[in-house]
């Protein structure tokens, strides 16, 4: 009979499959626990157990997947922002570290226990409405997508992580919220330039197009956005956007057209511009 394989054989073989991209050991070592439902820890302190071989096989496909360039978190069905798990699928963006710089900015503008209207516009796995709800359990936060798919797994988010009042609605930007207004207004909308090569690159074409692909410059959406935001925005209520480093100035450009005031820019952890925001 064929030795079953252990834990350690099935993770160097992985890391040696995956070698060309640069997370080779540490995806081999997330997708083998993922399969096995344990952590990583427990595989080192596990490596000469044997693997069953239903579990080595369903291994061994998903490393098939991730050779060919399928988002580890599409495979795994989850990615942690603001350090909760979130449930992501391939109608979900995959939610970035650089969206909890927008959720920080956010947290500044809405004191500890107001109870403001919060409008997360394009909501995607749901991270910001989840975050914010989660940190200022008293806002009354609605969240919009325009697909009826990733909805879905926003509010499976909400619920999982005890915060099921967020209001969720299926709409293009406003259009389901004709008469709304809110206190503050966040968006992720899609920014990056349709022409930018990047968007053919493995970890980001399996990802929604729409989420990302923000027209002529990146700035399609964001140009759109802005005016439609004074609508629904509150006298004094603020608009806070995350966009590309190099898309501030035409951001905040928009913003003072539109008649926004006390415009501010907030860096990511990488050091680039990413979200700017402003008073109506
Ligand atoms: N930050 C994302 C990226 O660079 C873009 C997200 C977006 O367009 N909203 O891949």
């Amino acid at each position: 009979m064929q030795q079953a394989d252990s834990i350690g054989r099935l993770i160097a073989q992985g890391r040696q499959q995956l070698r060309a991209g640069d997370s080779a050991a540490l995806d081999a070592e997330v997708l083998l626990a993922f399969v096995l439902g344990v952590d990583r820890a427990w595989c080192y302190a596990h490596s000469d157990d044997p693997v069953r071989a239903n579990l080595a096989c369903d291994y061994r496909s998903l490393l098939g997947k991730r050779a060919a360039g399928f988002p580890i978190s599409y495979l795994t069905g989850c990615k942690e922002f603001w350090s909760m798990e979130l449930k992501v699928d391939r109608h979900t963006l995959i939610p970035r570290p650089e969206t909890e710089c927008l959720v920080e900015t956010a947290l500044e503008l809405i004191p500890e226990r107001a109870a403001l209207d919060v409008l997360d516009l394009g909501t995607g796995s749901g991270a910001i409405a989840v975050a914010v709800a989660k940190e200022r359990p008293r806002c009354r936060v609605t969240a919009v997508d325009i697909m009826a798919e990733t909805l879905a797994v926003a509010r499976d988010n909400a619920a999982r992580h005890g915060l099921s009042y967020i209001r969720f609605l299926q709409s293009d930007w406003f259009e389901a919220l004709p008469g709304d207004v809110f206190d503050i207004i966040l968006c992720n909308p899609p920014y990056v330039a349709s022409g930018y090569r990047g968007l053919a690159e493995d970890e980001i074409r399996h990802e929604p197009r729409i989420a990302l692909d923000g027209g002529y410059q990146g700035l399609a959406a964001i140009r759109q956005l802005i005016p439609a935001s004074l609508r629904h925005i509150k006298p004094g209520g603020y608009l806070v956007l995350e966009h590309g480093g190099d898309q501030t100035r035409s951001v905040r450009e928009l913003l003072v057209v539109n008649h926004f005031s006390g415009c501010g820019t907030r860096r990511d952890y990488a050091g680039r511009d990413r979200v700017s925001y402003a008073r109506r």
